[in-house]
């Protein structure tokens, strides 16, 4: 579906060609990575069509996309040209033009989540400030403009400091801890100095971290998913485990308090509510994602609507689906890489040969161009009849390399 000049020209009016599935919506979608190429899959088993502004010729979305539009999804020009193709316009990343969406609203651009929730989340900071006002429980956080301010944070909250960029981060990529008041500066300059703007957060010493993933369709109405835990490894998500192992009080506490962060937001599709959960039982909220998320993936195999049909059900205003299980348990394990180039990829593809041996394993490769240290490269769900059984599955298919693999 990449672009040529002719299948512009033919899909230049795609709103008002007749599509003849369940819904003649075409979702224009901002990003076309993994969440994107998931959002795709969804979308093809209802014949519900999807394009995809992404500047990657190549990005994962590109090859299952009714159509892929070759642009940056921060210029301005460049998702008005696109938001004419579309019937509504979602995103699979929160690091979009806001001010853009804001416009396009005003002109009667149908945008599911709203601008208003975009402006708010993309920035982590007003997104503190924004959840507090509501009295969302979150950790205690301040704004610094220069190592003065920063140590006044310290003063206040204490070592270890987690210091945050307000902006474009992702994948811990714009955290940086300082142990004490020397790591101040280095911490600071590992995100790029006081300039990019940067805020405190109070050190949250969780025993466990949670997600929530909620629905809400256009009507408002709010549907949540079961609880996960979440384990990351150097701030990264690696490991989701459905239902998490928490006391019934504590899972009503987590979805109460997804509920009303997402309540407090605009616009219709799927929000995942990160949150930590304190040794003394408080369940503070980390963030919100306005999309489908890293801690819905095992929703694809695990439950009844996966969070990308949901999301899409949600946007288009058709009825939502049952978020329950159907299975009685479920662990996500993340293809991080673990090398740059070939070697990544061969480490990759170790993993991947045997994971499809076990039972009850679905493996998804998001097909990037490039290998990097790090880098979500694809993910694993597992699914069966006891979390005891996943985790023993797990580890043999983490073990030792078998015969076959050489
Ligand atoms: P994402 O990929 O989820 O968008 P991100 O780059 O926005 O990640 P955060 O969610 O802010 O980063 O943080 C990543 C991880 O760092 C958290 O999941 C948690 O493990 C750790 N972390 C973040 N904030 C704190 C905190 N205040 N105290 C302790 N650990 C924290
Ligand atoms: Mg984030
Ligand atoms: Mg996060």
């Amino acid at each position: 579906c990449r672009a040529s000049l002719e299948v512009q020209d033919s899909t230049s009016n795609r709103t008002e060609l007749q599509v003849h599935g369940l819904s003649e919506t075409v979702v224009g979608v901002l990003g076309g990575g993994q969440l994107g190429r998931m959002l795709c899959e969804a979308a093809s088993q209802l014949a519900i069509k999807v394009v995809i502004l992404d500047p990657m010729e190549n990005c994962p979305a590109s090859n299952l996309c009714h159509y892929h539009m070759v642009g940056n999804y921060d210029d301005s020009a460049t998702v008005e040209a696109f938001a004419k193709r579309c019937g509504v316009l979602t995103v699979e990343i929160e690091h979009v033009d806001a001010a853009t969406l804001e416009k396009l609203e005003q002109q009667g651009v149908d945008c599911q989540p709203k601008a208003s929730t975009i402006r708010i989340i993309q920035d982590k900071y007003l997104q503190k400030v924004h959840f507090s006002r509501h009295a969302i429980p979150l950790p205690k956080f301040v704004q610094i403009d220069d190592l003065e301010g920063a140590k006044r944070a310290a003063d206040l909250f204490g070592y270890p400091l987690m210091i945050k960029s307000r902006r474009l981060a992702y994948d811990g990529r714009g955290n940086a801890v300082a142990k004490n008041e020397d790591e101040i500066s280095s911490a600071v300059n590992a995100l790029g100095g006081y300039a990019r703007g940067l805020y405190v957060e109070k050190w949250a010493p969780f025993v466990k971290e949670l997600s929530v993933i909620v629905a809400r369709g256009r009507d408002n109405s709010l549907l949540c998913y079961p609880v996960v835990e979440t384990i990351h490894r150097e701030n990264i998500c690696h490991i989701v485990k459905s239902p998490a192992n928490v006391s019934w009080k504590i899972l009503k506490l987590a979805t109460e308090v997804a509920c009303k962060a997402v309540s407090s937001l605009e616009g219709a599709g799927i929000f995942a509510v990160e949150l930590f959960l304190t040794a003394d039982g408080q369940v503070l909220l980390n963030e919100v994602a306005p999309r489908p998320h890293n801690s819905g993936h095992h929703t694809i195999e695990a439950c009844f609507t996966s969070q990308f049909e949901q999301h899409l059900r949600a946007v288009v205003g058709l009825p939502l689906g049952d978020p329950s299980t159907k299975a009685p348990a479920a662990i996500m394990y993340n293809i991080l890489g673990e090398d740059e180039g070939e070697p990544g990829f061969l480490l990759a593809n170790q993993l991947i040969r045997r994971a499809l041996r076990i039972p009850g394993a679905s493996v998804h490769w998001y097909d990037k161009p490039e290998m990097r240290k790090q880098r979500k490269m694809g993910h694993i769900t597992l699914v069966g009849p006891s979390m005891g059984i996943l985790e023993a599955r797990l580890q043999s298919m983490l073990g030792e390399e078998t015969k076959d693999d050489q």
